[in-house]
């Protein structure tokens, strides 16, 4: 091993979606961080397949809250640190063409708003008014939240991953993690294919390799990947602005969403139903089929538009559809950041500035919701409804 430092404050395991903004807000506030990717550089596994999509708009508080204090950091972030990450602020919709998807989306509105969620009802002509070419057979309404937006998962990835190197973080990529160093019920390093570094903490940011990471320990992380495929068309003049959620459920799929990139590209996904298991990274020839007659469904006039290109990632999927933040009862020095299913990339910067505060042992009333309702012990019993 060359003269590099082995003696880190805190070790961060995945230069991910969450691990990179955590890099960055942990060097900020004085942290001595070293994060350690297997891959060449920041943000190759899922977060590079995201869409994008950033909102606070939940059914949790615990998730509005990471949500909120995100979308405070990727909308301010060109104005304070001047890098591009292209967000847009176009707001996000949940449409809805049935009774019983118009009745959930209303009755979470006075709650929601009460958990200081921007977001309103507009019934069929007042969302018409705001996303013309929705297809207005049948339209019912939809919810829409004007503060929510999306951001580049690249872009911004690089972006947090500079200002984290300028705070000081050391990254090591190609540096795969075997195993932890511990003295009894403290964790007190790690050990990879290039050595060994000590620290007081070792925070996992694996994404869907959390699981594996924390088996070393003796942890059992119920933590599975499963694989979403997405799509990108040809650009074409701008038509709408927000992300629109369709929650209808479809052969084949649970739920459809798609938004309008800044360069004028259309980018949709949709939730497989049943679930694909598993860490599949080749797209399919399912996907387009389904999720294609899904778009034009809502939105007629794409029907001549073309499409570019399709692939395939997956979610790091929890039991609830919920993450897990936090430390575990018997292990000191040892902390959790898994588990963010289709939420990772909006979630990052708001985990990493959860951490910061536990790390520094000042948390605030909203820290202290988020980590109750996400913590490693809860019984993973609700579900989710705006997955
Ligand atoms: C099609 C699709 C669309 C999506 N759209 C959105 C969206 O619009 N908005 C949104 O918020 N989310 C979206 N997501 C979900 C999002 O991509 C994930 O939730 C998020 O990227 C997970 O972040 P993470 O940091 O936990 O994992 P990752 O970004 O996967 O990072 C984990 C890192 O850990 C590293 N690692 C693993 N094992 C080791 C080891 N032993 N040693 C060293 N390093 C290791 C990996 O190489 C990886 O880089 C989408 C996902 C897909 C597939």
């Amino acid at each position: 091993m060359d003269q590099q430092n082995t003696s880190y404050d805190v070790i961060i395991i995945g230069a991910g979606s969450v691990g990179v903004p955590t890099a960055y807000f942990l060097s900020e506030a004085g942290f001595k961080a070293l994060v350690l990717d297997s891959l060449p550089s920041v943000g190759q596994a899922s977060n590079k397949h995201a869409i994008g999509g950033i909102r606070a708009t939940h059914s949790e508080p615990s998730k509005i809250h990471l949500g909120n204090r995100s979308l405070a950091v990727f909308s301010a972030w060109k104005q304070e640190h001047g890098d591009d990450i292209e967000w847009q602020q176009g707001g996000y919709s949940f449409v809805a063409y049935d009774q019983a998807n118009a009745a959930v989306l209303k009755e979470l509105i006075a709650w929601q708003q009460q958990h200081d969620l921007n977001i309103s009802w507009l019934n069929a002509d007042q969302l018409l008014a705001v996303i013309p070419n929705l297809n207005p057979e049948g339209l019912l309404g939809g919810t829409f939240s004007p503060e929510d937006g999306s951001a580049s998962p690249l872009k911004a990835l690089y972006a947090f991953h500079k200002r984290a190197v300028q705070a000081g973080a050391d990254f090591h990529f190609d540096e795969r993690v075997l195993d932890f160093l511990r003295d009894g019920e403290r964790i007190t390093g790690v050990i990879t294919n290039r050595g060994k570094y000590n620290s007081q903490w070792v925070i996992n940011a694996a994404g869907g390799w959390a699981k594996e990471i924390s088996s070393m320990i003796g942890l059992d992380v119920p933590v599975n990947p499963d694989s979403h495929e997405a799509a990108i068309t040809e650009p074409v003049a701008r038509i709408f602005e927000p992300m629109i959620v369709d929650m209808r459920s479809r052969p084949g799929s649970e739920n459809f969403y798609y938004y309008q990139h800044p360069t004028g590209k259309i980018i949709f996904c949709m939730t497989p139903d049943p679930p694909i298991l598993g860490m599949h990274t080749l797209a399919s020839s399912n996907f387009l089929p389904k999720a294609a007659r899904r778009l034009l469904e809502i939105m007629p006039i794409l029907q001549h538009i073309r499409v570019r290109r399709v692939w395939r990632g997956t979610y790091p999927m929890t039991p609830d559809g919920s993450p897990i933040i936090g430390t575990v009862d018997g292990l000191d020095g040892f902390v959790l950041a898994v588990g963010m299913c289709g939420q990772g990339f909006m979630f990052g910067p708001g985990v990493g500035l959860l951490l910061t505060h536990l790390l520094l042992n000042e948390l605030d009333e909203a820290d202290k919701i988020i980590l109750e309702s996400l913590s490693y012990h809860r019984k993973f019993k609700s579900t989710e409804v705006l997955k």
